[in-house]
């Protein structure tokens, strides 16, 4: 399977990363992507930018090297009602947002029914796109519940890449369960990097080995291919109304 995007990938802005935009997207070139969305951190995870950071976005080209540039932001979970910490940006300067469970940004407890429940209220939120790496150890969540209204919502369900490189084999054996669960109830699932330097843009060998194994069909997997991911992002973001 190829995978045509990448749309978690984080530059020298969110501090703990390596790499600029533009050594990101050199690499998507290099490695053949359609597609490269820029999601830095924001909020409580420590050195993230403000808000002026994403609200210049606007400048951002929408093309770099013929590569299409989404502009966006992982997102931090914050409580189990499924509240986001996104700021207040003028003229609406992103098209692409990532919500993910960290335990610093996390307030309370994130016990099964703390995540299921905050998964739900995320759900609902109609300015995400994409539930970041939530087979992340330590916010395991009721799986058969939450899915299905992922599915009924547009949003897709991340398999992720980098989650099974540093969380090791437990992170792997609950993207299993997830992917498994998203094929039975056919949601559709996004394979990205999450990278934190640009040798890890495009990479995304754990996640295609964990979906082959279950024999994952490829029609879900939303960036399997340009007309399927531009569908997407015709009908759930304001990227080509922007153009
Ligand atoms: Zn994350
Ligand atoms: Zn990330």
């Amino acid at each position: 399977m190829k995978i045509i995007s990448d749309m978690h990938c984080h530059t020298v802005a969110s501090a703990h990363a390596y790499s600029t935009l533009f050594e990101n997207v050199r690499m998507a070139k290099k490695r053949g992507l359609w597609a490269n969305a820029v999601t830095d951190h924001v909020g409580g995870i420590p050195g993230a930018p403000g808000p002026w950071y994403f609200e210049n976005m606007s400048i951002l080209p929408r093309e770099i090297k013929g590569v299409k540039i989404l502009a966006g932001m992982e997102s931090n979970v914050v409580n189990s009602s499924g509240e986001l910490d996104i700021p207040y940006l003028k003229g609406d300067p992103l098209n692409w947002v990532v919500a993910s469970m960290h335990e610093v940004t996390f307030n309370g407890t994130h016990g099964f029914d703390d995540c299921t429940s905050a998964w739900l209220g995320v759900a609902k939120n109609p300015l995400v796109n994409v539930i970041g790496h939530s087979g992340t150890p330590g916010f395991e969540y009721d799986y058969e519940k939450v899915i299905p209204i992922f599915g009924e919502n547009g949003k897709l369900v991340e398999i992720n890449n980098s989650s099974h490189r540093v969380r090791g084999i437990e992170s792997v054996n609950n993207c299993k369960k997830i992917a498994s669960i998203c094929k039975k109830h056919c949601v559709p699932v996004i394979v990205n990097s999450d990278s934190h330097i640009c040798s890890h843009v495009g990479c995304f060998d754990s996640a295609l080995d964990m979906l082959e194994s279950i024999d994952f069909p490829e029609e879900l997997v939303i960036n399997s291919a340009v007309n399927r991911f531009k569908k997407y992002l015709e009908s759930y973001t304001n990227y080509f109304e922007m153009e």
